[in-house]
């Protein structure tokens, strides 16, 4: 204990003393540290033992200890590593109020200089357990978070992170949603359906910065790649591209072996995306929802097939004037029957498709 504790103030004084010894000479900067390693013997060359001791401290009691604001939930939540530097945790398949509010995923990239984190789960008190689980890897710190799209299961969570300064990236169209009354009335709704998880404490988290274009930015030698789709699934969506490990996280725009929910997709501009990212040469894919992709190229395609399907079933109904029940009848859904998700999804998906086909018709 003596020894961690020794680490642990060894490797803090040097961040606290950093800004204030930047005024003094390099010289006596180097000593400094010099006379800090000599002493608490922190060289960087720390026993893996060492480490996961640090980092159990620091979750639990350490400079970065986890403040436990919200109350804990009671779901399961695995994380699972991907790649050298890329985290994420999978949500249920089911809806939200049968496991909590915990249907969607999240994930991290850890680097030597801070930590990027992509979508905030549907609750302050997930994404809590999120941090938690983040601290048992590294106690860097959150220095952003990437939001897939604005949508209840992937922001109710933010909160925690803005209150560690982290700051937050969403793309353009999420100030859409935070100025509409769904908005509004759909936090109310979670304050009843996920009580205690999402209460009169959770906040809409205003983002700092919207993105409207690719955002590239490089954080301990990892390059990041924010790309900005438009409205695919949602008003605004984005993708994040890890290039060092060739991972994308591509938030509710591929869904790994089941049947989406269109919801007000742009259908048109999904599409356009998806097939872009066909050609990326991916190693991983971390979807919204579902398990990472263990074949990301045939992911892409699946939901790029199904957006064609229900854009080709219901434009011909659409341009022919037929009615959508006798078009959804008529349609060979065969390819897309066996999916999870299809009873719940798929008609609901066509009829959204069938209305803003009509639209699109008309334009
Ligand atoms: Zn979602």
């Amino acid at each position: 204990m003596q020894r961690l504790a020794e680490i642990i103030f060894c490797c803090e004084t040097i961040n606290i003393t950093r800004p204030i010894a930047l005024n003094f000479p390099a010289y006596f900067y180097g000593v400094i540290l010099t006379t800090l390693f000599a002493l608490f013997g922190c060289d960087g060359k720390r026993s893996t033992e060492e480490i996961s001791q640090e980092l159990a401290t620091a979750q639990e009691s350490g400079p970065r200890a986890v403040q436990h604001k919200y109350p804990p939930v009671g779901v399961e939540m695995k994380l699972e590593q991907v790649s050298e530097h890329v985290y994420y945790v999978q949500g249920a398949a089911g809806v939200a109020t049968d496991n909590e509010g915990f249907i969607s995923n999240a994930g991290f990239v850890v680097t030597d200089a801070g930590v990027v984190v992509f979508d905030a789960l549907g609750s302050p008190s997930l994404a809590q357990a999120l941090l938690k689980k983040i601290r048992t890897v590294t106690t860097q710190p959150i220095v952003k978070v990437i939001v897939s799209h604005f949508h209840a299961d992937h922001i109710y969570g933010l909160q925690v992170f803005e209150d560690l300064g982290a700051e937050i990236l969403a793309p353009r169209g999420a100030q859409l949603y935070l100025a509409s009354e769904a908005a509004h009335s759909r936090l109310e709704e979670r304050r009843f359906s996920l009580d205690p998880w999402v209460n009169e404490k959770t906040r809409l988290v205003i983002p700092d910065q919207l993105v409207a274009e690719e955002h590239r930015f490089s954080l301990g030698g990892v390059n990041l790649v924010v790309n900005f789709l438009g409205s695919a699934h949602s008003d605004g969506d984005m993708t994040l591209f890890v290039e060092n490990d060739r991972v994308l996280f591509s938030g509710d725009i591929i869904f790994e072996g089941r049947v989406p929910f269109v919801g007000d997709a742009n259908t048109r501009n999904w599409l356009t995306v998806l097939r872009q990212m066909e050609s990326l040469q991916l190693v991983a894919l971390i979807p919204g929802h579902g398990p990472a992709a263990s074949n990301p190229t045939a992911a892409i395609t699946l939901t790029r097939r199904y957006l064609e399907k229900l854009r080709g079933a219901m434009g011909d109904a659409a341009r022919d004037l037929d009615p959508f029940e006798e078009a959804y009848a008529a349609a060979d859904w065969g390819e897309f029957k066996h999916l999870p998700a299809f009873e719940e999804a798929n008609r609901r998906n066509a009829y959204q498709v069938f209305l803003s086909m009509e639209i699109e018709l008309a334009e």
